[in-house]
């Protein structure tokens, strides 16, 4: 064999081998999913998190071959600890995280995160945006916006925040609403907004924002006082309808919105990021999941924004957004 042979000969094998790995991963993920699929929720459960993803997984389920979708409720530091779990465990589709907002305030928080929000996880898509209401204990004194801030004038220096911790979106509604009224409260943090939910409804705190997934039953039930919400415009939900807007209470410019996202752990196959964007947009697209969330006040979100490259996009517009008010207000936390 002469020298260009040998060398096409190599070459040859060479490409045969690589072109057999590539087949072989390719098959071995044609059979993704075999087995059951953890969705890490960084917060308790019951909370509005954990309510979009128990209702996302029985969406997805169906999509993915009908194997069943656990939820794992990793709660504490602000969703850090799960979004962490999930960041650290194996890139094999098996392990996802559905995390919100905090995604992209924690890294403005933690001086010492452990991982990286921008590199250390596979963006698989967006869910769905969720407004959040002020809300307060059933024996508090105020019934509307003027009176909640009369009572705050009279009561400074007493008063509770509940929140699920530095990073929540309970922690940013807090901490621009006590910016813009100039009032310092007491935050309580718990590991999700349904164990402070419980003890708002008995009295131990005074108020919380919380995503409308969480408050529109207890508002309707007229368990909670609730005074405005968190959005630049009204909702059209019939239990919400009624309120005010922070903005149109007198809190000029006050604009929070929660999203949620979907997120596996970097390195996880393309074939298996794929299978998982498409089961997202068929459960974002199944009528049972619409009327859920609808019915709680949530926006599903389009298809347009429904891809990796617009969610990553999107985390990061929201970081350098956040991220400014977050340090000039001087929080942190070690
Ligand atoms: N609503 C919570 C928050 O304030 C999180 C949760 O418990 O779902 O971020």
């Amino acid at each position: 064999m002469n020298l260009w042979n040998k060398t096409t000969a190599r070459a040859a094998l060479a490409l045969t081998a690589s072109t057999l790995a590539a087949v072989a991963t390719t098959s071995a993920w044609a059979e993704y999913p075999d087995r059951s699929i953890t969705i890490v929720v960084p917060f308790a459960a019951g909370g509005p998190t954990d309510k979009v993803a128990r209702d996302l997984a029985e969406a997805m389920r169906k999509p993915m071959g009908g194997q069943s979708i656990i939820i794992e409720n990793v709660g504490g530091a602000g969703g850090t600890l799960g979004a962490a779990r999930a960041a650290k465990a194996s890139n094999d589709g098996y392990t996802l995280l559905l995390h919100h907002i905090g995604m992209s305030t924690s890294p403005a928080l933690y001086r010492n995160m452990t991982y990286k929000t921008l590199e250390d996880f596979e963006y698989l898509g967006m869910i769905n945006e969720v407004p959040m209401t002020l809300i307060g204990k059933p024996s508090l004194p105020a019934n509307n916006m003027p009176e909640l801030m009369k009572w705050i004038d009279a009561n400074k220096g007493k008063i509770n925040l509940a929140n699920a911790g530095l990073g929540a979106a309970s922690h940013l509604c807090g901490l621009l609403f006590q910016q813009a009224i100039k009032t310092d409260m007491t935050t309580v943090p718990y590991k999700g907004t349904a164990p402070a939910m419980t003890d708002l409804l008995g009295g131990q705190v005074d108020l919380m924002c919380d995503q409308t997934t969480n408050t529109t039953t207890q508002i309707e039930g007229g368990k909670v006082k609730a005074f405005a919400v968190t959005t630049s415009k009204r909702l059209t939900t019939p239990a919400l309808a009624k309120l005010p807007t922070l903005d149109e209470a007198g809190v000029k410019g006050f604009n929070v919105s929660v999203w949620h996202g979907l997120y596996a752990p970097k390195g996880t196959p393309k074939a298996v990021t794929d299978k998982l964007n498409a089961a997202l947009k068929t459960a974002l697209h199944d009528a049972d999941f619409i009327k859920r969330q609808e019915a709680l006040g949530a926006v599903i979100i389009t298809d347009a924004r429904l891809n990796s490259a617009e969610h990553k996009k999107f985390v990061e517009a929201e970081i350098n957004k956040w991220g400014p008010i977050i340090k000039a207000a001087g929080q942190y936390a070690d």
